[in-house]
């Protein structure tokens, strides 16, 4: 009976460790990181908040992710997809829950395999990526286009490009304008500036929408007759959003624990493959202006500033498999005035800890059970020889 008694409390024991430290990692770890975050206050004075502390009108609570490379059917191991999808959908999902931003921005690098995957294994990344990072209609998701989704500038075509607009069911270089902010998209795979026809239309789209933005900058007596038909917008330096960072030479000038490693802090960029070319990106800055930059692809964290004026944040990978410490950018936005704070997600490290904490557990749990079980066996056997 006390040998019985024995197993099942053991066996109870075993199921709820391994029961807790599986909710633990797969479920609620996402709670405390999260719950640490809060969307930055913009000031009073600056027009972010209004006299009670909340966001007026004009202040748009805007999160931003990026390089999420979901994996495909031919590169990854079928476990690192499966858990790799499984961390970003429950990142996201208490994400959203938890701060529920107006909108959402991925910089690009939706997918690993978009610049070669069948249209059978395209339409498979695509329902997956729709599962996890399902939203209610309070959320806008703007995806923007990086290379792995289309390839780098010489493997991407009309068709990869046209397959993931078609997806997200918008251009890849326009304007979304909320509140009264503009956000300036832009297909960074294609400043090449070679003349590429993909190239000569977002270039021609880019000329366009400068030349727009700069007529609503000018107030009634001020515009010229170019601005004759130009589509209105807010009249306010647009928040620039890209796949592709600005150049910058390395990123030996980049601070923080999501900074690159030390020792690829000085490695050169390459111009078009690491960084967009010094030419194509003090286009941009002529032609727009932009108050902020904010770009993917390195997959690690950094701030520049370009010229003196024009401040560039790199924002990381925010999946497990390209770095230990994912995180998200959160933006609170103004006509006139912005403030970005960084939430961090929980560690793959701490993940491996706890898990293995318990395995350990289990281990003497098991050792100390075979011991009691043995006691008991002799304490039997004794008994028996004692009836004898
Ligand atoms: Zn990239």
């Amino acid at each position: 009976m006390l040998r019985f008694s024995v197993k099942w409390v053991s066996a109870v024991v075993l199921v709820f460790l391994v029961g807790a430290a599986f909710i633990f990692c797969e479920y609620l770890i996402y709670y405390p990181a999260i719950l640490k975050c809060a969307w930055p206050k913009l000031s009073h004075a600056r027009g972010g908040e209004g006299s009670d502390g909340r966001p007026t009108d004009s202040t748009v609570h805007a999160m931003v992710l990026s390089d999420t490379h979901l994996l495909g059917a031919v590169g990854g191991h079928w476990f690192d997809k499966l858990r790799r999808e499984w961390q970003m959908e429950r990142a996201f999902q208490t994400a959203l829950w938890l701060l529920r931003p107006e909108i959402v921005f991925i910089l690009g690098d939706i997918f690993d395999e978009g610049k070669w995957s069948s249209q059978k294994n395209w339409e498979d990344d695509v329902r997956r990526f729709h599962r996890m990072f399902r939203h209610t209609t309070d959320t806008e998701l703007v995806v923007l286009v990086g290379n792995h989704d289309i390839g780098f500038h010489y493997e991407m075509d009309w068709f990869k490009l046209q397959r993931f607009e078609k997806v997200f069911n918008a251009s890849s270089t326009r304007i979304v304008t909320k509140k009264g902010v503009n956000f300036l998209l832009v297909n960074s795979v294609a400043l090449h500036g070679d003349g590429c026809p993909i190239c000569q239309s977002v270039e021609k789209e880019l000329i366009k929408l400068s030349r727009e933005l700069n007529c609503s900058l000018q107030t009634g007596s001020e515009k010229t007759e170019s601005c004759d038909g130009a589509h209105p917008y807010p009249p306010t330096a647009p928040v620039m959003l890209q796949h592709y960072p600005l150049y910058r030479e390395s990123d030996a000038g980049c601070r923080g624990e999501d900074a690159a490693l030390p020792e690829e802090r000085h490695l050169l960029f390459r111009e078009k493959y690491d960084v967009l070319s010094k030419d194509a990106s003090q286009r941009l800055l002529q032609w727009f202006k932009p108050r902020l930059i904010l770009s993917g692809h390195t997959h690690s964290g950094c701030e520049v500033l370009h010229d003196n004026k024009y401040p560039e944040i790199s924002v990381p990978s925010f999946s497990w498999r390209n770095r230990n410490n994912p995180s998200f950018i959160l933006a609170s936005v103004s006509p006139r005035s912005y403030t970005l704070s960084k939430c961090f997600l929980p560690q793959e490290s701490t993940v491996i800890s706890v898990y293995s904490s318990a395995g350990a557990f289990l281990l003497l749990l098991f050792l100390a059970h075979c011991l009691v079980m043995k006691g008991l066996c002799s304490l039997c056997l004794l008994g028996k020889h004692k009836s004898m």
